[in-house]
């Protein structure tokens, strides 16, 4: 994909044309005005691959360091090991890898003021075990460890039973948390890899989310994906260089639900499932859309948010993410969706490391103008560039940890 230039030559800016228009776009109908300018060449020759387009922002604005958050942080929405078994029939999530050391990540924590991470893809059972026996138990209060569905047993007969006594089994093996991947809605089927696609609210699960409400284990969920996602992947994709560097994130066509549906049927179990509290990932899975998250969180008092690797979104709507953050203060809370490298390093938005933690500091705490919302040549996740926030200390503090603190259950 080629970027064409568009706009005037500083032949016409100069004869002064430029004031019949609006900046930057040329008049309806009319074809763009060639470049004549020798140093510039004609617009084959200037015309530059859209991968190697990296413009520079010639802005002269405040750069603020925030090498370390006003207040300890706990981060909910962290990836230290990952199921080594995948969507299949063999036990999901009982054997799993890891996908960074403490020895690596502890020293990260430490310089970035980062108290706890909660690694959410903890594992199933012997799996889970592994996971906490490495991090949690051997860095108390430093790891807290979700664990997760077993999907690959989805569809037998006394899957919802199972499902729940296995909750209850790693619930006393130390899991704090549930966690539920975009599997569900979107990967898993009735025959778990064929057949129809299972729906979020399907009722087989309604004893797995009661016995979170019985256990007090908060559901970290995440349904749906970006909009643009289950948009065709074209020109007009805001999406179009993520998507074209990941075709297997496009849920456009096939059978997939809408993001509408998929966020009625997360409506339907957060309302048949009072007890049970939810944190909606991703900024309840909606980022671009903060009104409709907002009167989720209005209509469910068991909603929470989580804001990992949606600072993209939030920051190129400074004013009215800074309205939802002072509206909602206290049903946010501090994630990322850290992976460490190699793993993370195809998702910059998500990488583990300083620099990632730095860029959520300066967009909560300053009033920094147009920078990037990740560490990374291109932004990632769309060619756009973020706002700080400059919140105030008493959301700081509720976003960082408190809020955390009284979901999780942990002594502040
Ligand atoms: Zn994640």
């Amino acid at each position: 994909m080629m970027m064409r230039r568009t706009g005037w030559s500083r032949r016409e800016w100069l004869a002064g044309t430029a004031a019949a228009f609006g900046a930057g776009c040329a008049p309806a109908g009319e074809a763009p005005a060639p470049f004549a300018d020798a140093d510039v060449g004609d617009a084959g020759e200037s015309a530059v691959a859209l991968p190697e387009f990296e413009p520079r922002s010639m802005l002269h604005v405040s750069e603020t360091r925030v090498e370390q958050p006003r207040f300890p942080v706990i981060d909910v929405h962290t990836h230290l090991t990952w199921s080594d078994v995948p969507l299949g029939p063999d036990p999901f999530g009982e054997r799993i890898r890891k996908l960074g050391e403490p020895s690596a990540v502890l020293p990260v924590m430490d310089r970035k003021g980062v108290r706890t991470m909660v690694n959410l893809t903890g594992g199933v059972g012997p799996g889970l075990m592994v996971a906490r026996r490495q991090f949690d138990e051997a860095h108390p209060g430093r790891f807290i460890t979700f664990t997760e569905p077993s999907w690959n047993r989805a569809a037998d007969p006394d899957y919802p039973r199972f499902q729940a006594e296995q909750l209850e089994r790693d619930h006393a093996a130390g899991a704090r948390g549930l966690k539920l991947t975009k599997t569900l809605g979107l990967y898993l089927r009735e025959q778990i890899t064929s057949g129809p696609l299972v729906a979020v609210d399907d009722a087989r699960f309604d004893p797995m989310w009661e016995t979170c409400a019985a256990l007090n284990m908060p559901v970290a969920i995440h349904v749906s994906d970006p909009e643009a996602f289950f948009l065709p992947i074209d020109r007009f994709n805001e999406r179009y260089e993520e998507l074209h560097a990941h075709p297997d994130w496009s849920f456009h066509g096939s059978d997939f639900p809408s993001n509408a549906e998929l966020l009625a049927a997360r409506d339907r179990v957060l309302a048949r499932h009072p007890g049970t509290t939810f944190i909606g990932l991703h900024v309840g899975h909606w980022a671009e859309n903060l009104a409709a998250v907002g009167e989720a969180l209005d209509r469910f008092p068991n909603f929470h948010v989580e804001i990992g690797a949606r600072v993209g979104e939030l920051g190129r709507q400074p004013r009215g993410a800074r309205r939802f953050f002072e509206a909602y203060q206290d049903r946010i809370l501090f994630g990322t969706d850290a992976i460490p490298s190699p793993e993370g390093d195809a998702t910059p938005q998500q990488v583990f490391g300083d620099a990632l933690y730095e860029i959520y500091y300066r967009f909560l705490e300053t009033e920094d103008e147009y920078f990037d919302y990740a560490p990374a040549p291109v932004p990632p996740q769309g060619r756009w560039r973020i706002h700080g926030l400059g919140l105030p200390e008493p959301i700081l503090r509720k976003v960082y940890h408190q809020n955390a603190e009284r979901v999780l259950g942990l002594a502040a």
